[in-house]
């Protein structure tokens, strides 16, 4: 791919851009056979689905992976999230997701989440929102697991 040096790229251009190559090259999209926690979602609308495996050891996320299948927001979107969860603090994972959560519905982060921007602009489009969440809904899940059960 060549880059039009004459042509400004916008910020649109290059948050579309991280979200394909998110979907065509996803990080972490593995199975775990040693992670103890797992997860499905899914979201029959669009027919997301996400597997996500889920390891953690003195409230840190130790090893994170997903599979699954849908749309290109579904995938990098689940792509994006285990890169940046990954080693965090569950309390800090937790906070991430209800940031991300409150983007699409529309509201500014109010911290530096960096790539994570790129989900922003999913916001405009509510029926794509689901398809965004999925993975972070997964994760809230896998985290809460055991609470209110
Ligand atoms: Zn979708």
């Amino acid at each position: 791919m060549s880059l039009d040096e004459s042509r400004p790229v916008s910020l649109e251009d290059l948050y579309q851009e991280i979200i394909l190559d998110h979907y065509r090259s996803p990080k972490n999209k593995q199975p775990c056979p040693e992670c103890t926690v797992f997860v499905h979602q899914d979201n029959p609308l669009c027919g997301d689905e996400i597997d996500l495996h889920l390891e953690q050891e003195g409230g840190r996320i130790t090893k994170i992976t997903f599979q699954g299948q849908g749309c290109a927001i579904s995938q990098a979107s689940a792509s994006m999230m285990t890169e940046a969860v990954q080693g965090l603090t569950v309390e800090a994972a937790l906070k991430l997701s209800e940031i991300i959560r409150q983007m699409m519905h529309g509201q500014t982060p109010s911290e530096d989440i960096g790539d994570l921007m790129a989900l922003a602009r999913v916001a405009k489009f509510p029926v794509r929102i689901k398809c965004a969440l999925l993975a972070w809904v997964a994760l809230t899940e896998a985290l809460q697991g055991e609470r209110g059960r």
